[in-house]
């Protein structure tokens, strides 16, 4: 683990968490909890990630929440948990609390099909199986293929963008292993800024991500909570924390349920 900024220390946020009122524990999937996969359907979690966290939902005592630019619906059952955890998808648009209350904030028609044309467009260009529709977004995946190729889908991506009369509703962002056009108004921020709001200022709040998207929510947590970058390799981020997994996410994860022992 490497501290990247001094705010925290480990020997400071564990004592923190113990005492704090309330506690929220804000999680990526992709790249963080699991290892990227070609296939992104074979994408479960590390070893010991859903023992990890099925034991810190029992436990009671942190407000946890999986936020992911996958759809709700595709992530459930690669996460695999005994319980199903509060879970923000598309980035923010779909949020399914953890008392199984589902609700998809509604869309720009015309966001909506400047998306539908993309997927035409995408069907006719031959790309099966390389893109994704989720509820407010085309995403396009060029993991594994060669960087002529993978450039050849990215201008396609961006020709379609620069062509759409009001490109105002829909924003291109990269991600890890592709590139994703998506309705404007919502990321990852959003959620957390959402999370942060219900909890009030004395709760202890931590944020785990690995890709660009999460920097969002990294900024949303700013100085309220401790940021950590969760990745093999690190690169330029405004987390507060470096973690290499699986080894030292499922240490962070154990050192967070022991900090809180007993539910409150
Ligand atoms: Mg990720």
């Amino acid at each position: 683990m490497k501290i990247l900024k001094p705010r925290y220390r480990p020997d400071t946020f564990f004592p923190l968490l113990a005492e704090a009122p309330a506690r929220a524990l804000l999680l990526d999937y992709d790249g963080t909890l699991a290892p990227f996969r070609l296939e992104r359907d074979e994408a479960v979690p590390y070893p010991g990630v859903r023992e990890a966290l099925d034991a810190l939902i029992e436990a009671g005592h942190t407000r946890t929440a999986v936020i992911s630019g996958r759809a709700t619906q595709d992530l459930l059952p690669l996460l695999g948990l005994r319980h199903t955890p509060e879970t923000w998808g598309t980035h923010g648009w779909e949020r399914l609390g953890a008392d199984g209350r589902y609700r998809v904030a509604s869309l720009p028609p015309a966001a909506l099909e400047a998306l539908e044309a993309l997927v035409a467009r995408l069907g006719k260009a031959g790309l099966e199986g390389r893109w994704e529709r989720k509820p407010a977004s085309v995403a396009l995946h060029w993991r594994g293929l060669p960087e002529a190729a993978a450039g050849e889908m990215r201008e396609e991506m961006v020709g379609f963008w620069e062509g759409l009369a009001d490109r105002s509703r829909l924003a291109l962002k990269p991600f890890d292993g592709g590139i994703e056009l998506s309705v404007v108004g919502r990321d990852k921020g959003f959620a957390v800024r959402t999370i942060l709001e219900e909890l009030g200022s004395d709760a202890v709040v931590a944020y785990l991500g690995d890709d660009l998207t999460d920097e969002d929510a990294f900024a949303a947590l700013g100085e309220s909570g401790l940021s950590v970058l969760v990745r093999g390799e690190l690169r330029e981020t405004a987390a507060d924390w470096w973690l290499e997994p699986p080894g030292e996410l499922l240490n962070f994860l154990e050192r967070w349920n022991a900090a809180c022992g007993e539910a409150p």
